[in-house]
């Protein structure tokens, strides 16, 4: 890669030790501004800052530019003269909110309908979205317009789904994300099996500017292993249902896979053997698989000692089970929030992740529904469901280093409650205001 700042061509290595010199010959070329972003100090806070820790009472968080420039105790450092002051007496602030397993690709029409639908999540609390198996082409113009705030928008980070090529024959929902190209080819939408080029593949994925691979289905235990080793080397992550058909969740674990979706898949690891059919997914025996099985538990355990986060996707199932119960297994919701609380339990990260973001004609996005499941189904406080949707959903998104807390440095992503969350986890709907990349949005203004 190369440069071409002060006018002249240079390698990248050297671009930082240039830029921070003055260009002696620049030639009349744009020199960045020197001017410092202005100040915002909000003040009398109470602080879930996304970290595990309880609330803090008194807090002053000062935000400048798109970042948190400073945390601390009222009063315990000065506030800059030329900064706007904005007491937050009485009300709660929360990291952004993300949702870590969401499907955008066709839920709006058009350019319109998009930006339509991102301003709701971000009214509604939400800072960053994981899509799990959408239009590269789509995506990647969101995901820069939302990056340059361009647009009030999460941030966007997107996979390229990748499976059998039985999948692509079988299963309608490619076609959407794949027009104009030959279905199984899209390079975010691409059929697997052991005769692909997997550097290649991977490479491509990365190109489609996707931050992980997505497995989803139809892929064996060697592909699995070889799609994820390849893929870590290139530097993406790689998320994948919890159970691949026929790989299985202890295999997967066992790979480094990331991120496994799906608790209730997690049931497959229990059965005889894994069906060849990945249409069953949602049909497992919950009815006669104990949460608790040894099998179950080593699969937890496993993800434990190797970092590997839970997104546990309870919402979906809860509605799946009221709306459509023959679509699933009966019990997958129970058994589902079972498993999730013992997971949690045993250490292991557990994202908020919904299946389904919601749309404007609800009254906030699904991911406070996901919260509330935590809390009510699987045994989470609400600061730790908090905690799932904050510093956790980052990790999922490898988003960690910028994202998910308050803490200074990161991005200036809050949300701002007039009713304590910590006492109920619905309060989260509470939203008085979000700060996105450092700039405020007040639901329902412009
Ligand atoms: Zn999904």
């Amino acid at each position: 890669m190369r440069s071409a700042y002060c006018g002249t061509a240079v390698p990248a290595a050297a671009f930082a030790l240039l830029a921070a010199v003055a260009c002696p010959n620049a030639g009349g070329a744009q020199r960045p501004s020197r001017s410092r972003p202005h100040v915002t100090a909000l003040t009398h806070a109470t602080l879930i800052d996304g970290t595990g820790a309880g609330p803090q009472v008194g807090r002053t968080v000062l935000v400048q530019g798109k970042r948190i420039l400073s945390v601390f105790p009222d009063g315990a450092r000065p506030i800059p003269d030329s900064a706007t002051v904005e007491d937050l007496s009485g009300k709660w602030v929360i990291p952004g909110i993300m949702d870590a397993h969401v499907h955008m690709t066709g839920a709006a029409p058009d350019a319109a309908g998009y930006e339509k639908l991102m301003r709701w999540m971000v009214e509604g609390g939400v800072v960053a979205i994981r899509d799990m198996a959408g239009d590269s082409r789509v995506l990647s113009s969101l995901a820069r317009s939302a990056m340059l705030d361009e647009i009030v928008s999460p941030d966007i980070r997107y996979s390229a789904l990748m499976a059998g090529p039985t999948f692509f024959a079988e299963d309608a929902r490619v076609a959407s994300t794949s027009e104009a190209v030959l279905v199984g080819a899209a390079p975010w939408m691409r059929a697997v099996d052991e005769t692909t080029a997997i550097p290649l593949a991977v490479a491509e994925a990365k190109g489609a500017g996707a931050t992980a691979l997505k497995l989803y289905a139809n892929l064996p235990a060697d592909v699995v292993a070889g799609l994820t080793a390849e893929a870590h080397r290139q530097g993406l992550l790689v998320w994948a249902h919890a159970t691949v058909f026929p790989t299985g969740p202890s295999e997967e674990a066992a790979d480094g896979v990331d991120v496994l979706s799906h608790t209730a898949y997690l049931v497959w690891e229990a059965a005889p053997r894994v069906p060849q059919d990945y249409t069953v997914r949602a049909k497992g025996d919950f009815e006669h698989t104990r949460p608790d099985a040894p099998r179950i538990l080593a699969v937890l355990d496993s993800m434990k000692a190797r970092g590997e986060i839970l997104d546990a996707t309870l919402r979906v199932f809860e509605d799946e089970e009221a709306h459509t119960p023959d679509a699933a297994g009966k019990g997958i919701a129970e058994w589902g929030a079972a498993v999730t609380r013992l997971a949690h339990e045993r250490g292991v990260l557990v994202d908020a992740g919904t299946d389904n973001m919601g749309s404007p004609e609800d009254t906030v996005p699904n991911v406070h529904r996901e919260m509330a499941s935590l809390v009510d189904h699987a045994g989470f406080t609400p600061v730790e469901a908090i905690g799932a949707a904050t510093r956790v959903a980052a990790m999922t998104m490898g988003l960690e280093a910028t994202h998910g807390t308050v803490s200074a440095g990161k991005m200036a992503d809050l949300v701002v409650l007039s009713a304590d969350p910590a006492t109920d986890i619905r309060n989260t709907r509470a939203i008085v205001e979000v700060w996105k990349h450092g700039q405020r949005v007040v639901p329902g203004g412009k």
